[in-house]
């Protein structure tokens, strides 16, 4: 029991910002990147545990924590794409004001690059790469222009 406490302290607790917990292991990387953060505009402290312990996630998890950013319901949605399971806690003075599961919507628009390199939207043409979500578990999605099923999201990422 006193060794579950450590585990989940093992990332310190942020007083205000975002807390994206129960993201699949690998997964956190590509987080911060589908939300945009790179090293050019890092302006508040990111912790980034990756491979820590869940007691839901068959063992093992990712967790984000960025602090004194809270990130939007759009976020959460683009977040969905790499990490269908995430949980969103948005803490404000070390609690928990809000907290939700993402959600992915029907359609994904500029996320993700198309698999088909004949695909017009790989062709240079002012044309942004669009999907319609097929499937959730796993997630699947159906290029709008050429119909190609993008399986492997999380390598296409733009
Ligand atoms: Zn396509």
């Amino acid at each position: 029991m006193k060794e579950e406490m450590a585990k989940e302290v093992r990332l310190t607790p942020i007083r205000n910002g975002t807390v994206i917990d129960h993201i699949a292991c690998g997964q956190a990387l590509n987080v911060l990147k589908i939300l945009g953060i790179n090293d050019q505009n890092i302006y508040s402290s990111i912790s980034v545990g990756i491979h820590v312990g869940s007691s839901t996630l068959g063992g093992w998890k990712d967790i984000v924590k960025i602090e004194d950013i809270e990130i939007d319901h759009k976020d959460a949605e683009r977040i969905a794409l790499v990490a269908p399971d995430a949980t969103i806690s948005i803490v404000r003075d070390f609690s928990v004001a809000e907290k939700y599961s993402v959600k992915l919507g029907e359609r994904v628009i500029g996320l993700a690059r198309c698999s088909n390199p004949n695909c017009i939207t790989n062709k240079g043409e002012p044309v942004l790469p669009e999907f319609r979500v097929v499937s959730k578990y796993p997630v699947q999605l159906r290029c709008c222009y050429c119909d190609r099923i993008l399986t492997n999201v999380s390598d296409n990422l733009m």
